[in-house]
């Protein structure tokens, strides 16, 4: 069976450019980039050019990039650090749709004694501008506010905010994971002090991210060690994924065009050719600003997780917006914060495409799931009760 990879929100598939290049550094090329013979210079060399091609995505300078593990570390390195740099300021400013690499960092600071403000967003996902504004003081040490969230693809206005904060001298942080690679992104005049991304979302390799921090931003190490990344990180490189993740860089970017033009058109097709199949779906979030990958649907009166295993026999991957880890079959924090009824949330999916996708896949998507839906809202005791009270 074919598998259908509709999850790249999740991860992606490494392009196969990518691994060709990376493949030399896990065999030949497997110097110390900080030793001072020439063998591990060289590889140093190369990662130099690694860190102008990531650079070049983000309109920054390669100095103002410091390599990290993944995205999570990237996210918690720069609030930390905020922190760290302005030790008479205790809130934080964030958002209460971040992902857990931001969410769980800030509930973990309450703990610590600092105070944070959790933004509240609409039932759209749009972000209440005048409560984040009225909530910034000058006990406030970052504003942390997502680019693109990672369930419903909705964009925030990051740059604004940037401004806003930067004009009462607040740090300003963006967790913009799920937005690079994606949209284009120019830092070069832009007010944003931090911002993180991680390498499996991009065509990339898992286990490298990158945290930007603008020229003349206060920060302090959170992995205190070694002189690598100047000072900012300690830990040996990990060649291999740096090396891929200048690669994937420029991948994304000859491809970002396509991603707003042909990838967006896909994700319109298999929309609504659900939407048109199948009643009682709608789609969470903002529809117009959003990611051209991204679609989340909510078909009522049906169980996400039920929905994902029998996609799952198609050999379709999609994600549920439920978070089931727990065995509580919670609904996700971000689709209640947008008060998306229980028997929508419940039943919500994440679909999230690349340019591996084709028309066809979509085709057979939008053939498989309406039928899956109908067999389980037969099965359904909510679904069965609408149907009563409608009758
Ligand atoms: N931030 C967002 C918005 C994400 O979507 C993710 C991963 O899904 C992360 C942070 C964490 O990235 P990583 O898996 O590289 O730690």
């Amino acid at each position: 069976m074919k598998t259908i990879y509709l999850d790249n929100n999740a991860t992606t598939r490494v392009a196969p450019e990518v691994v060709a290049e990376m493949l030399p550094y896990f065999s030949e090329r497997y110097g110390n980039p900080s030793s001072m013979h020439s063998f591990g210079g060289q590889v140093g060399k190369e990662l130099r050019a690694a860190r102008e091609k990531l650079a070049g995505l983000l309109g920054a300078r390669p100095e103002e990039i410091i390599y990290t593990s993944c995205g999570t570390e990237s996210d918690n390195t720069a609030i930390r650090a905020a922190l760290a740099a302005n030790p008479g300021r205790r809130q934080v400013v964030t958002t209460r749709v971040e992902h857990p690499a931001v969410k769980s960092l800030c509930e973990h600071l309450v703990k610590e004694g600092y105070r944070v403000t959790f933004v509240p967003v609409d039932q759209s996902g749009r972000l209440d501008l005048d409560y984040l504004y009225e909530h910034m003081t000058e006990d406030t040490a970052i504003v942390s506010v997502m680019w693109a969230n990672n369930e419903t693809g909705v964009l925030f206005p990051v740059e604004q905010i940037a401004r806003f904060a930067k004009e009462r001298g607040i740090a300003f942080h963006t967790d913009a994971v799920q937005a690079v690679g994606k949209i284009p992104i120019d830092l070069s005049a832009s007010a944003i002090d931090m911002l993180s991304l991680s390498g499996h979302k991009l065509h990339g390799p898992k286990g490298i991210g990158a945290l930007y921090v603008r020229k003349g931003t206060k920060f302090s190490p959170f992995l205190i060690g070694g002189h690598q990344e100047s000072g900012r990180r300690g830990g040996t490189e990990n060649t291999a994924a740096i090396i891929g993740l200048g690669r994937a860089a420029e991948f994304v970017s000859d491809h970002m065009e396509e991603e707003n033009t042909r990838v967006k058109a896909l994700r319109d097709r298999l929309e609504s050719g659900l939407l048109g199949r199948v009643s009682h779906a709608v789609v969470n979030g903002d529809p117009e600003n959003r990611l051209p990958n991204t679609s989340n649907i909510a078909f009522e009166f049906v169980e996400g997780e039920s929905i994902l295993l029998m996609m799952d026999g198609h050999g379709i991957c999609a994600s549920s917006g439920s978070a089931c880890t727990s065995g509580s079959l919670e609904p996700s924090h971000v689709l209640r914060a947008m008060g998306v009824p229980y028997t929508a949330a419940h039943g919500s999916i994440r679909f999230s495409l690349s340019l591996y996708n084709t028309e066809e896949e979509i085709d057979y998507v939008v053939e498989h799931l309406p039928p899956i839906i109908e067999r389980l809202r037969q099965m359904s005791p909510f679904w069965q009760n609408a149907c009563e009270k409608t009758a």
